[in-house]
Parts: structure tokens; C-alpha cells; sequence
């Protein structure tokens, strides 16, 4: 947890009205468990108030010498009530945490589809471990502050005015000493905690700072052993260990402090409680019994545990501020790409053309396309080369819309791609990258990616045509075998192969292969190749390439440096012209020309 914690006065940042939205929102509409929540809360208050009336009838009874029948139905009751009231807290229990889960289950969802929905310029931005911790760690602090707060909160406020009113039937004088002494202890222990809050600030600080170190060098595995800073890593490690110490036993010492001082304060509540009896005990005129005395003791303890739960259900609100305040961040975070009023898109191979498309990452810096201008007809093929960094993959992403150029415009079959529904143009742009990625899955929804109405035919004959025939048979429960998350039962080759289904499967109108057959061997690569000239057929094509080899079926070609056109034309045209740097590439060899 990072929550930002704030010591002091409990005070949302933003008002009330936040949390009136919210639970309103979340909370209100489970009408049903609230109720049932409230009256069993009730029912456990009130057997937490008699229990103590009838020891008091008990020790009365048995002092007087009444009948021992009474006795006996009085123990009875005591404990008939006792398990009763567990029975209560249990079912109070489940029904406080079934509520704090339904509506933060809402919450989730929502939060998920939302990051999902966000551009990936702000997942750059953003860490995983930052977004599983606004989906996941948030939202838990807010659970239990649903689950629990108002309902809690009321119902110890409730406890605590019951025990007082009680207290002050039994004597004026014992209820008003007791309303004192709760004024007072709430007093003293939220002062002893303002010297502790900051030390567990600091603790949780480095603790976060501790799992970060550790994360990103488990995950650096393999490059702290294969440079030798395994030393290195050690070293900070001790440092960090060293630097927790001292923090760690400053808190622990700090939380010992506070809890032996609230024992100290509900001692001393104790002792008022008596001398205030032995004082009226002794005057004689108040009509106490022992019995009595015995109940203002029981009720003094008791109402510790109020005291204690209201304390630590304002803490829990000022965690659930912090985190409400970076959820409502998060959701108010708009996607700046928006969807298209859902122009039609035709059916086969579809045109491209960029007309004058100038694009940067960020607003106002380098541009990484400049004044691109391209026409590929239906059905063409492009190979698109250039240096690492030059912008190809960046225009794969634009045709995606991952971004959208700052100025000029991309068109598909004629129409600017910023009419189209994004779903519809992600499903009618297909890419292959250089990296796949495999999901916890069986084969089968890896390929149809959760699609049903592909059959199962169709699959094995895509598999049989890239030459996956073989692997395909090979799998013990065919397209229900499970692949792990990663591909880490698959070959590099197979998993872009996989890939390659994948796209085939959807038969989009344009494709684009970034690089795709960079990880196959020369085999595979071979095999395959015939494959996709087939499939690609009746597809516009974007063939980012670093070798010609994966080029040769290109109609037009683009060359790229600097996101700017270095040379683009027909491949036979530029192939035919020496000047041109394509045919210079074809004599020496692409790194020659490139570098
Ligand atoms: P390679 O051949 O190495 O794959 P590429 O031609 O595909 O390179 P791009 O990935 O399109 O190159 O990157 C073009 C430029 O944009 C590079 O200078 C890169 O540093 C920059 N760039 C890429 N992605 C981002 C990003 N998300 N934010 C900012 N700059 C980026
Ligand atoms: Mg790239």
C-alpha cells in the first residue's frame, strides 16, 4: 500500500460531496444488504447492553439469597444471549464484507475498462505496478471503507451512547464522571498518535522503495548475472537493510507505546469508575448493590472497544481519502483518441494513402513522421525500410490509431481513418510485431482471441498452411491444450507463427507485418514463405522489413530516414534505376546503404 496517509484532523481533501457521489453510486444501490447489515448490528448492540444487566440480576439474586431456579435461568440466559450475540457478529461479518466486495467489484470493472480504454500514450506514462495498485490497492482500501465505515462508525457511536445513557440510570454521578473520562481518552489517544503516524509514514516509504529495488532486479535477473553486478546489487541491498532497521524499530517501538498508553487510559477509566462507586457506596443513599458495581465495571470495559473502533474507523477513512482521490483521477482521465461516428468499411483489400502526415510523441517535440505521403492501391504490397528509429513502427501505430497524427491524415478505402469505429478498424487493420504475446489460454482462444464463431476447420487449415500442420497434430488435446502465459512451452518460431494464424484467422483488409520473420529460422522461414504469399493475397499488405529478403514481394516500396521519405516508388522501377538507393541496396546489401 502507498496510501498517502495524513496525520491530524480527518478531513477529506475534497469535500463531502465526493463521498456522497461515491457511496451513492457504489453503496446505496445494495439496499438489501445494507438493511439486513443495520439490523443485525442493532440486534448485537442491544445483547452487548443487557448481557451485562442480567449479571447484575445474577449477583444481586445470589447476595440476597433468592431462589437458586432464578440463578439458574438467569446463567441460561447469559449465555444463551453470549452465543447469540457471536452468532450476530459472524453473520454481521459476512454481510459487511459481501457488501464491501459487490460494490467494489463494480468498481473494479470499471476501472479495468477504463485503463483499457486509455490511450497508449498514457500507458507509457505509466508503470504496471502503478495501475495494479489504483485497480487492485485502492480499491481495497475503499472496500473495507465501504464495507464498514458508515455502518460501523454509527453503530459504535450507537454502543457508546447506549453504555452511557446506562451508565447515567445507574447514577448521575458515575454517567457524567464516564462521559469525562470517554472525552477525555479519545483525546489522549489520538494525541499519542500524532507522534507515531509520521514514523509508519516513513516505513511504509521505504518498505515501497525496498519491493521496488527487489522487483526490478528479479526482473533484471539475467542481466545483473551476466554483467557481474551481482556485487553491486548486494551492496544496496545491505544499504536498504541497514537504513529499515533503525526505521522498523523506531515504529515498532512508537505502535508499543500506544498501545500500553491505552491500556494505562482505560485503567485509569476503570478506577474512576471505582472510586466514584466507592464514593457513593459508601454514602450510602444511592441504592447501589454490588451488582451494580460489578455492571458500571463491565460497561466501562466496555466501552474501550468503541472508543478503539471509532478511532481506527476515522483512520481507515483518511487511507480510503487518498485512495478515492487517485481512483477519481484515474477515471476522469479521458482517452484522447475518441471513437468515430462509425463509417463503413468495405469488405477486402482496402486502400491507404497518408496525405501529408506529420506526427510526434509528444506535443510540440521532434517530429517522428514528416510530410509522409503515400498511395498503396487494394491489394498492394509495401515494403517499408529504414534505420532502427526511423518511424516504422510508428506508422504501423497510426494506422491503428494508437495516436493520431498531429496534422494531415491517414485515409482507408478512401475515408479518413478517424471516421471509422475503432473496433471496426482495429479489426480490419491487422498487425503482427516482433513481440507476440501468448495468453493463459487453450490454443484455440490464443488464435480466435475469444472469438466463437470461427471454426475449428478453419484453424487447423491456417495451422496446415503455415506449416504448423505437424505441431497442430502433435497437441494431446488439440485446440483445448492449454498454452502458458508467455508461450513459454512454445519456440520463438511457433509462437510467430501463432501470430501469423492469428491475423490470417480475422481476414482483415490490411495487414501489417512488422518485422515478423526476423524470429524464425531460415527453415521455418522458408516454409512459411509460400504461406503467406498465398494468404496475403487478397489483402493490402505493409511489409516492415530490416532484410530484402522478407521484401521481394513488395509492389511499391518506402524508404525511411529520420520519419522523413528518403526514396519511394515501384519496386521493378527502382530496382531497374542505379541511381536509386533500393538498387544500390539490392548490389551491397541493405546495412551498407542504411548505415
Ligand atoms: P526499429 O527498426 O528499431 O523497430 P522503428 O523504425 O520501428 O525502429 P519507431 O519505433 O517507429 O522506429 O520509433 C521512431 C522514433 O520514435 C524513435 O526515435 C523512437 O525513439 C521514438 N519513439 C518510439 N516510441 C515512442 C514513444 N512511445 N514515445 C516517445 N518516442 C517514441
Ligand atoms: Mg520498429
Amino acid at each position: 500500500m502507498s496510501g498517502e496517509q495524513t496525520a491530524g484532523a480527518v478531513k477529506p481533501a475534497k469535500g463531502w460531496g465526493v463521498y456522497r457521489e461515491m457511496l451513492a453510486r457504489y453503496v446505496f444501490p445494495q439496499r438489501r444488504l445494507l438493511w439486513s447489515l443495520a439490523a443485525l448490528l442493532l440486534v448485537s448492540i442491544g445483547l452487548q447492553l443487557v448481557n451485562p444487566q442480567i449479571i447484575r440480576y445474577f449477583i444481586d439474586s445470589a447476595q440476597s439469597q433468592g431462589s437458586i431456579t432464578a440463578l439458574y435461568y438467569a446463567a441460561g440466559l447469559f449465555i444463551a444471549f453470549s452465543l447469540l450475540q457471536q452468532g450476530v457478529s459472524v453473520a454481521a461479518a459476512y454481510f459487511s464484507e459481501n457488501l464491501g466486495w459487490t460494490t467494489t467489484n463494480k468498481l473494479r470493472a470499471e476501472l479495468a475498462e477504463h485503463c483499457l480504454s486509455l490511450d497508449m500514450s498514457f500507458h507509457k506514462t505509466q508503470t504496471s505496478g502503478s495501475l495494479i495498485e489504483r485497480v487492485d490497492g485502492d480499491v481495497n482500501a475503499l472496500a473495507n471503507f465501504f464495507s464498514s465505515f458508515i455502518i460501523h462508525l454509527a453503530g459504535n457511536i450507537v454502543l457508546m451512547l447506549g453504555i452511557l445513557a446506562l451508565l447515567f440510570r445507574e447514577s448521575f454521578w458515575i454517567g457524567l464522571v464516564m462521559t469525562a473520562f470517554v472525552v477525555g481518552a479519545v483525546y489522549v489517544i489520538q494525541w499519542i498518535r500524532k507522534f507515531n503516524v509520521p514514523v509508519w509514514k516513513n516505513w511504509r516509504q521505504i518498505n515501497a522503495e525496498f519491493y521496488g529495488f527487489i522487483g526490478e532486479h528479479l526482473e533484471g535477473t539475467e542481466d545483473t548475472r551476466a554483467n557481474g553486478a551481482a556485487g553491486y546489487v548486494m551492496n544496496r541491498f545491505y544499504e536498504m537493510t541497514r537504513r529499515m532497521l533503525p526505521i522498523r524499530m523506531r515504529a515498532f517501538l512508537g505502535f508499543c507505546m500506544m498501545w500500553s498508553t491505552t491500556i494505562l487510559v482505560f485503567a485509569l477509566g476503570n478506577a474512576a469508575a471505582f472510586i466514584v462507586c466507592a464514593i457513593l457506596w459508601k454514602n450510602g443513599q444511592s441504592g447501589l448493590t454490588i451488582g451494580s458495581i460489578y455492571l458500571v465495571f463491565y460497561y466501562t470495559e466496555q466501552l474501550a472497544k468503541p472508543i478503539e473502533k471509532i478511532r481506527t474507523q476515522l483512520e481507515d477513512l483518511q487511507k480510503a481519502d487518498a485512495s478515492l482521490m487517485r481512483v477519481r483521477d484515474l477515471l476522469a482521465t479521458k482517452p484522447l483518441i475518441q471513437d468515430g461516428p462509425g463509417a463503413p468499411l468495405p469488405d477486402g483489400p482496402l486502400a491507404v494513402e497518408f496525405r501529408d502526415l506529420e506526427f510526434a510523441y509528444e506535443e510540440g517535440g521532434r517530429a517522428t513522421l514528416d510530410h509522409l505521403q503515400l498511395r498503396l492501391e487494394p491489394g498492394q504490397t509495401l515494403g517499408l525500410l529504414g534505420r532502427t528509429g526511423s518511424g516504422k513502427t510508428t506508422i504501423a501505430r497510426l494506422l491503428l490509431r494508437f495516436y493520431d497524427p498531429q496534422s494531415g491524415s491517414i485515409e482507408l478505402a478512401g475515408t479518413d481513418i478517424r471516421q471509422f469505429k475503432l473496433h471496426e478498424l482495429r479489426r480490419k487493420v491487422a498487425m503482427v510485431t516482433q513481440n507476440i504475446e501468448i495468453l493463459e489460454g487453450s490454443v484455440r482462444d490464443n488464435l480466435t482471441l475469444f472469438d466463437d464463431s470461427i471454426r475449428e476447420e478453419r484453424i487447423a487449415e491456417v495451422l496446415k498452411d503455415l506449416g504448423l500442420g505437424a505441431w497442430y497434430e502433435a497437441l494431446p488435446d488439440g485446440l483445448d491444450t492449454m498454452l502458458a502465459s508467455g508461450g513459454g512451452s512454445l519456440s520463438a518460431g511457433e509462437a510467430q507463427l501463432l501470430a501469423f494464424a492469428r491475423v490470417f484467422l480475422t481476414n482483415p483488409g490490411l495487414v501489417i507485418l512488422d518485422e515478423a520473420s526476423s524470429r524464425l529460422d531460415p527453415l521455418t522461414e522458408a516454409r512459411i514463405e509460400a504461406a503467406v504469399d498465398r494468404l496475403l493475397e487478397e489483402k493490402t499488405c505493409i511489409i516492415i522489413a530490416h532484410r530484402l529478403a522478407t521484401i521481394q514481394r513488395a509492389d511499391r516500396i518506402l524508404i525511411l530516414e529520420n520519419g522523413r521519405m528518403l526514396e519511394s516508388g515501384r519496386r521493378e522501377e527502382l530496382a531497374a534505376d542505379p541511381q536509386s538507393r533500393f538498387s544500390r541496396m539490392l548490389a551491397v546489401g541493405m546495412e551498407e546503404v542504411l548505415a
